[in-house]
């Protein structure tokens, strides 16, 4: 049986929070946000470890509490300019410290993602378990789409048939997420599911919930907030 490995970036800045802290560690339930996805995936019997990635120059990880998790986290200080370098320095950082089968999974998740549930990692894991590619959690788009011209103006409506908001975890063998993300390097992609496309694969969509939203807005926490709140009442 092959393991279940999760991989969390965690070595971008946030940029659009308007925040001088980066946004994995704004704090949501008491917590910095980070450390909502990693209780989900430690606290998971079908994971077997939990890599962190961060920037070298990451000044805040230590100064938090992070013993709970010691028997199955790793945190690795090597992450990249981009996502995808970041989860490529990481696969390659894992890899120099355990033994990784290529037909192992991993599942790539956002720090930025704190509301994964217990039961949307356990339904992903479900589906893809025999599959021959690998795929991610998405949900059909359910606003109507316009493409922008100049000035905001619309330049057309584009069809919502068949379209998908991909969310993360993104779960692929290790074999082939390597050799994908080392394809792509020089491109800016913006989830690894992309880079298993341009290897001309067809990852599986899992329809989930849109409530594994990613925090990108301020708005975002105040939100993911009262969720919290409202799964903890009794
Ligand atoms: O910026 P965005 O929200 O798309 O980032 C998605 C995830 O990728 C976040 O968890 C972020 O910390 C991570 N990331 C990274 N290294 C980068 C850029 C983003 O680990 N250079």
């Amino acid at each position: 049986m092959p393991n279940n490995f999760a991989l969390i970036p965690a070595a971008g800045y946030g940029a659009r929070m308007g925040n001088q802290l980066p946004k994995q560690y704004l704090t949501l339930a008491g917590q910095p946000m980070i450390y909502h996805a990693i209780r989900t995936f430690c606290e998971s019997s079908q994971i077997k470890r939990v890599f962190i990635v961060l920037s070298p120059q990451d000044p805040e990880w230590k100064k938090y509490d992070w013993s709970a998790f010691s028997d199955k986290l790793s945190v690795f200080h090597c992450g990249g300019e981009t996502r995808a370098e970041s989860v490529l320095n990481g696969l390659n950082a894992a890899a120099g410290r355990f033994a990784i089968e290529s037909s192992d999974w991993i599942l790539v998740h956002d720090a930025a993602r704190p509301l994964l549930t217990q039961s949307q990692l356990g339904q992903l894991i479900d589906e893809l378990a025999d599959d021959a590619v690998g795929g991610l959690l998405a949900v059909p788009v359910a606003d109507t789409l316009k493409r922008s011209g100049p000035n905001a103006r619309v330049l057309q409506t584009e069809p919502r048939e068949n379209l998908w908001q991909a969310q993360t975890p993104q779960m692929f063998r290790y074999e082939m997420l390597l050799q994908a993300l080392n394809n792509v390097a020089e491109l800016s992609i913006t989830d690894d599911a992309s880079a298993i496309e341009a290897m001309g694969y067809h990852p599986k969509l899992v329809h989930n919930k849109s409530d594994n939203f990613k925090i990108t807005y301020p708005q975002d926490l105040a939100l993911a907030e009262l969720i919290m709140q409202q799964r903890n009442q009794p």
